[in-house]
C-alpha cells in the first residue's frame, strides 16, 4: 500500500552519490587526508570533558563555536566579523534549507545558474519554493548581464550562486557580484563558498562584501577544508538581521553539544590543516596540466575537484574506472566526469587508469 506522500515526492529517488567500496574514492569532494592525530586526540579529550553534561540540552545559540568561526573567518579572509554575523547548523545544507524556510515558501521563488549543486532544487522543493535554473555561459561562468537579466525576468526572492561552483570549479568575479548586489537590494543573495579555501591565489572571498550588504549571505562548511565531513558543520557569514531571521526557523537545540565541541576543537587546528590544503591545491593544478598534456579537457578550478572530459559515453568511462577501482562522479554536463583531488598516491592511480579509458 502506498503512503499519501506529497505529490512533489511521488516517484522521486533520494539524493546521494553511489557509496561503492573501491580503493580510490574521488566522488564526493571530501578532503582525502584524515584529521591529524593531535586533533583526533584533542577531540577525544574535549568530548570526554562534556560527557557528564550530556543530560542537558546544548547551547541553543552555539555562542562559543560561532566566536571561533568568526575568528577563523578573520584569518582566512582578512575581514573582521562578529559572532553575531555567524550562524551554524548541521552542514551548509541545513543552513541553505533554513534560508529558504525563512525567505522562500509558497508564492516565492529561488533562482540559480546551472550546471550547479543539485541540492538547491531539493531545498526549494522541500520548502514549496518555486525553483528556476538558468543556464550558465558556455565556459560555465556567470556574468552580470546573465544574472541581472535572469533577475529581471524571474524576479526571485533568493538567488543561489556557488563560487567555486560545483561541479565545474568555476569561481565568480567579485565585480560581477558587486553589480548584482547593487541591482538587487531586496533579494537574498546566497554565495555558496563550500570550497573557498581551495581558491587560487588572487581569488578573493565574497566575505569581503558582507558588511556592505545585509541581504548577502556567504555559506561555508567544515566538511571540505577542515576534513570534518563526518561532523556535519556548516555556517554562514552575513548580517545580524540574517542571523536573527534564521533563529526563527531553526529547530530547538539543532546543533548537538558534541558537534559544537568537535567543531570548536577543529578550528583550533586551522593552521595545522593548511599544509594539506596546499598539497591539494598543488595536486589539482598539476592534474590540470597533466590532463591537458594527455588529451583531456578540464575546467579551470578553484575547488578540490575538476570536471574532466570529454567522453563520448561518460557512463561507459565511469564504469570502466569503477572496474579499475576508482570511483568518480557522473554529474554535470554530458561528456564530463567530476573528479575529486585525492592524495598524491590516489592521483597516480587515477592518471594511470584514465589513460586506459581515454577513448571512451
Ligand atoms: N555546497 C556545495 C556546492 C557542495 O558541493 C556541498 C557538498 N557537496 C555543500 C554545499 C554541502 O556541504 P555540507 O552540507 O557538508 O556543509
Amino acid at each position: 500500500m502506498s503512503l499519501p506522500i506529497r505529490d512533489e515526492l511521488k516517484n522521486v529517488s533520494a539524493y546521494g552519490a553511489p557509496q561503492i567500496d573501491v580503493p580510490v574514492k574521488l566522488n564526493t569532494n571530501e578532503n582525502p587526508y584524515s584529521p591529524p592525530s593531535a586533533l583526533v586526540d584533542a577531540i577525544a579529550k574535549n568530548v570526554a570533558a562534556i560527557g557528564s553534561k550530556l543530560n542537558r540540552y546544548p547551547d541553543r545559540d552555539a555562542v562559543a563555536l560561532r566566536s571561533g568561526l568568526a575568528h577563523y573567518i578573520n584569518g582566512d579572509t582578512g575581514v573582521s566579523v562578529s559572532k553575531d554575523q555567524i550562524w551554524a547548523a548541521n552542514g551548509s545544507n541545513e543552513i541553505m534549507l533554513q534560508i529558504l524556510q525563512a525567505f522562500g515558501g509558497p508564492g516565492r521563488k529561488a533562482l540559480t545558474f546551472s550546471p550547479t549543486y543539485s541540492m538547491y532544487a531539493e531545498y526549494a522543493r522541500d520548502t514549496n519554493t518555486e525553483f528556476v535554473a538558468v543556464a550558465r555561459r558556455e565556459d560555465f561562468s556567470v556574468d552580470a548581464d546573465l544574472i541581472v537579466s535572469a533577475m529581471t525576468i524571474h524576479r526571485p526572492n533568493v538567488i543561489f550562486l556557488a563560487s567555486p561552483n560545483n561541479p565545474t570549479g568555476t569561481a565568480m568575479d567579485l565585480e560581477v557580484l558587486d553589480v548584482v548586489l547593487k541591482a538587487a537590494p531586496n533579494t537574498i543573495i546566497v554565495v555558496d563558498e563550500a570550497y573557498a579555501e581551495f581558491r587560487r591565489n588572487g581569488v578573493q572571498s565574497v566575505v569581503t562584501r558582507v558588511s556592505k550588504y545585509p541581504n548577502l549571505v556567504v555559506t561555508r562548511t567544515m566538511s571540505k577544508a577542515f576534513a570534518m565531513a563526518g561532523v556535519r558543520l556548516g555556517y554562514l557569514v552575513s548580517s545580524m538581521e540574517m542571523v536573527a531571521a534564521l533563529q526563527l526557523v531553526r529547530l530547538p537545540y539543532h546543533l548537538s553539544s558534541v558537534t559544537q565541541v568537535v567543531a570548536s576543537t577543529a578550528l583550533e587546528f586551522a593552521g595545522e590543516l593548511q599544509k594539506d590544503l596546499e598539497q591539494i591545491r598543488l595536486s589539482r593544478d598539476e592534474f590540470v596540466n597533466w590532463a591537458a598534456q594527455n588529451g583531456f579537457e578540464t575546467t579551470q578550478s578553484d575547488a578540490n575537484f575538476v570536471l574532466l572530459g570529454q567522453f563520448s559515453d561518460r557512463h561507459a568511462a565511469w564504469l570502466a574506472l569503477v572496474d579499475r577501482g576508482v570511483l568518480v562522479r557522473e554529474v554535470g554536463p554530458d561528456h564530463w566526469l567530476r573528479i575529486t583531488i585525492g592524495t598524491a598516491s590516489e592521483m597516480e592511480v587515477l592518471k594511470k587508469v584514465l589513460l586506459e579509458v581515454k577513448g571512451l
